[in-house]
Parts: structure tokens; sequence; C-alpha cells
């Protein structure tokens, strides 16, 4: 009789934690963006999507951007889209300082006039270890909402410029190596295959 009463405990206290554990996983993976976001990689074809306007600038909405800007500022990375971390909305984040303490959270952002052009080097999160040469205006006007629900006017050059255009690009489903001839997209896509498989094989 003991014995059966040790062994019906025993039973009772692992579900007991393992009831537990999953309730945990699932308040988290519920309530926290930030446990479940990650950075989508080409050619993932969820980078393809148009995200949507944002209509209402929620707590929900400011907890994204501010995860979003975790998740950048852990990659060392200068700009993120929403598309990138698999959210289909219109909310991109940036920061061009030495110090990251700088923060530009774009809403909704739209680029109402594209002035010149000019070549930079770029390379994207969602396309790791590749940089290549891409021309874009030089000069841009846009628009946007801050998080206060405050609409902003204003214009960027220089690197700005191109991290806006990069961004919002992600928004629409396009990525900066869309640009490329057809040439060197087929030579990294095939980079990407050769090192998929090598990871297949060391799994
Ligand atoms: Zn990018």
């Amino acid at each position: 009789m003991l014995a059966e009463t040790i062994f019906f405990c025993g039973l009772t206290t692992t579900n007991y934690f393992s009831c537990i554990l999953s309730v945990s996983y699932d308040y988290f993976g519920a309530n926290s963006a930030m446990a479940i976001l990650k950075v989508l990689n080409f050619p993932d074809p969820r980078l393809r999507a148009k995200a949507l306007p944002v209509e209402k600038i929620d707590s929900k909405v400011k907890e994204i951007a501010g995860n979003m800007l975790d998740i950048m500022y852990a990659k060392n990375g200068i700009g993120l889209a929403a598309t990138q971390v698999n959210i289909q909305q219109r909310i991109v984040v940036i920061d061009l300082s030495e110090e990251k303490n700088e923060p530009l959270i774009l809403i909704n952002p739209k680029i109402t006039k594209l002035v010149g052009s000019g070549t930079m080097r770029e390379g994207c999160l969602s396309v790791p270890d590749y940089y290549d040469i891409i021309e874009r205006a030089e000069y841009i006007e846009f628009c946007y909402k801050t998080l206060d629900d405050e609409v902003i006017t204003s214009n960027a050059d220089g690197l700005l410029a191109v991290c806006i255009q990069h961004e919002i690009d992600h928004l629409d489903g396009k990525l900066f190596i869309d640009y490329l001839s057809l040439l060197k997209r087929q030579r990294l896509k095939k980079k990407i295959d050769k090192q998929e498989k090598l990871q297949q094989k060391t799994l």
C-alpha cells in the first residue's frame, strides 16, 4: 500500500511539473512576441509577403517595435522591417548612431519623393554574409507615424535615405538582392543552397 502511494505521488509530481512548464511556455508564446521573434532568411517565401498598414497604434504595436529594436541591436543591424520577423505590419526600426541610442521607429512609412541616384554597398540581416553595390535614389522625402500617433514628414539623404528605401522595400516583399543581375542572384542562390546542404549534413 505504501509503495503504491509513493509511486502515485511521484507520477503526480512529474505531471504537475510538466503541466507548469507547458503553461509557462504558452503564457510567453501568447503574451511576449520577443519569445518567438526570429529573423527570416532568404529564400524564405514569407519575406515576399506584402505588409498591411497598422490600423491602430496600441500597446501590442509598441511591444513589437520594442522587440524589433532589441533584435536589431542584438544582431548589430542598422534597420529592421517587421516582415523580416514574420509580422506582416508596416513597422520599421532604424538606428544609425554609433552608440545605438537614437532609435527611429516608423509606422506606416511612405516615400513621397525620390530624387537623383547614387550607389552604396548594402547588406541585410535576412541575407547573412552577403554585400553588394545597389543603386537607389540619393534624396527622399517621406512620411510616417510615430508610436505617439503623430504624423511626421521628413527628408533624408546618404545612409538614412538608403536605409529607409531598403526597409520599405521589405514591407513590400522586396529584397536588396532583387536589384542584382540575374547572374549574381543565381550565384548567390547556389551559394545558399550549398550552405544549407552542408548544414543538413552536420545536423
Ligand atoms: Zn534588409
